[in-house]
């Protein structure tokens, strides 16, 4: 079977959705991670349209892929002027890319009221734009806009348009679903019924090359990678797509799910199992570079994918983890994460203690009790399967493994609001550290961040590794609205250093209190950390037997 060219278009069609927008020198990056995967083709923009993707187009020019082969997208030629005056393809064989996708109408609505031009000038438009460009050397991958709703409307001129583009040379014909309206059984039908049709044309010249189908499709009715999975099925041998299925409107077809069905369920290799496996991180990186927060149910790569929270799954997936799981995560880069809530039972417990490396009562006691401790927290607001580094000190409190490694004495935070200048505030902090106190103030852009500031620099004293450590992200949830003021918030903090990311969490009625329980968590967690990583690097020293002489 032949393989799956995968064709990413993040950089051009991606770019097209709400609030997604990469610098010159960020696509570059982004091209090179793709190359760097294994994707075939890399659509880096629209040289025609903007000047960002002129300056992207000039950048490659001095990098070299490994093996992607970097594509340049745009219009067929302007009706009524020769290709060679055509500014946009101009600007394509300008780009200096290998490969050129151009897309031309095959839908009889739009050539004659969208863009008012007659069929037989659209048919010219595309002749002549893939003639130049194949006579200019270039590969030539050509996109039929609309082709699927074209071709239910008028399936003799969605075809004639196709056959204009081989009879002039197109390497590839890539049938677009560009309002993402089709159904899987509609690309099935349609696919098969123009790979005859156009079949049967080339016939009538044997010398002909064989016709090779893409598929390009939108998420509009949620159907974007059925469509894609369903058109190699029936013989395509492309498929366009972007990372994270970012794209106009509810996105295009998502690669990051379309390169594990094609490797593990379909038996079409597109991407090594090697590249395979770094597929979250993929996914991750061109999220960070989109600034766009990941979403943490997608399939695959999404941070709940292989996420279990049933006590019935965990005590399952414990046992044999493809009894709640389509594949292992590890083949994408992902990885098992178990939950624990008032849903868990103790197995969740017993698998997260494992994880995080808590010791638990051999019979089986201790993991009972923190789960009917959990419940109770839960009912009072905490939610423990997004606070991995609180529900550590939990089990170790429960497991009187808890060591404290400072105590609070007291806090005072003051906020000060002078007429129309911004609100200042000051923290001061009392801990004690082996019994020896330490009394600190500091200032701060809120009375968190000013605690934060005043515990850091009382802690500083005992335990000068700290600047490594930095709160990344704070959120604030009310928890019981229908009470008033006596609501309890919950208190969310992500903290990180150059190892680790962990959250904590707080709950109370004051959310200074709860950003307290947060923030104490989080620094007790980090020290923790600290103190196992200088142990494991000098080991006390063996106890020498002693000796009655
Ligand atoms: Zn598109």
């Amino acid at each position: 079977m032949e393989p799956i060219l995968l064709y990413d278009t993040t950089l051009r069609d991606g770019t097209q959705g709400e609030n997604i927008t990469f610098t010159a020198d960020e696509k570059v990056k982004i091209a090179l991670q793709l190359d760097d995967m294994g994707i075939h083709y890399i659509e880096g923009g629209w040289p025609g349209s903007n000047p960002k993707d002129l300056q992207f187009f000039d950048l490659a020019k001095r990098v070299k892929f490994k093996t992607a082969r970097l594509a340049a997208f745009g219009a067929t030629r302007k009706p009524g002027i020769p290709p060679e005056k055509d500014g946009n393809l101009k600007a394509l064989l300008a780009s200096e890319t290998p490969t050129v996708t151009i897309f031309g109408k095959s839908w009889d609505l739009h050539v004659k009221e969208v863009m008012d031009n007659s069929l037989a000038e659209n048919l010219a438009m595309i002749a002549d734009s893939v003639k130049f460009l194949k006579w200019n050397g270039r590969e030539v991958i050509y996109d039929a806009e609309h082709f699927f709703d074209g071709y239910k409307k008028n399936s003799g001129y969605a075809l004639q348009t196709l056959m204009t583009a081989i009879e002039n040379g197109a390497d590839f014909i890539v049938l677009c679903d560009t309002n993402g309206g089709t159904l899987p059984f509609e690309v099935d039908t349609i696919v098969k019924a123009v790979q005859t049709a156009l079949a049967d044309k080339n016939a009538l010249n044997p010398a002909s090359p064989k016709i090779k189908l893409g598929i390009h499709t939108h998420n509009d009715s949620g159907l974007a990678v059925a469509n894609s999975i369903t058109a190699v099925q029936a013989g395509s041998v492309m498929v366009q797509g972007t990372i994270n299925g970012y794209g106009e409107r509810c996105g295009n077809a998502d690669l990051n799910s379309i390169m594990p069905i094609l490797n593990l369920k379909m038996n079409r290799p597109c991407v090594s199992p090697e590249n395979l496996s770094k597929l979250k991180t993929l996914s991750r990186y061109v999220s960070e570079m989109a600034n766009q927060v990941p979403l943490n149910n997608r399939p695959f790569v999404g941070k709940s994918a292989f996420a279990h929270k049933g006590g019935i799954h965990v005590s399952a997936i414990m046992k044999t983890p493809k009894a709640y799981e389509h594949i292992d995560p590890a083949i994408v880069g992902n990885r098992r994460r178990v939950l624990v809530s008032d849903l868990s039972g103790k197995s969740n417990v017993e698998y997260k203690a494992r994880e995080l490396g808590v010791e638990l009562g051999n019979n089986g006691f201790d993991s009972s009790k923190i789960v009917s401790e959990i419940k109770q927290l839960e009912q009072q607001g905490y939610q423990f399967d997004v606070a991995d580094g609180s529900f550590k000190i939990l089990m170790e409190k429960f497991t009187d493994q808890f060591e404290p490694l400072f105590d609070l004495e007291a806090f005072r935070v003051t906020i000060e609001k002078d007429k129309d200048q911004p609100c200042t505030a000051q923290a001061t902090v009392k801990i004690s550290v082996d019994g020896q106190q330490e009394i600190t103030a500091a200032e701060g852009y809120g009375p968190v961040s000013a605690l934060d500031n005043a515990l850091r620099k009382a802690l500083d004293r005992f335990f000068p590794d700290l600047d490594t450590m930095r709160l990344v992200d704070f959120k604030v949830r009310v928890i019981d609205g229908s009470r008033g003021t006596a609501a309890k918030v919950r208190v969310f903090i992500e903290s990180r250093d150059q190892d680790e990311i962990w959250s904590t969490i707080g709950v109370s009625e004051d959310i200074i209190e709860a950003s307290w329980q947060a923030l104490a968590d989080s620094f007790q967690h980090k020290l923790a950390s600290e103190k196992q990583i200088r142990s494991q690097q000098f080991p006390e020293q063996e106890k020498l037997p002693i000796f009655n002489t």
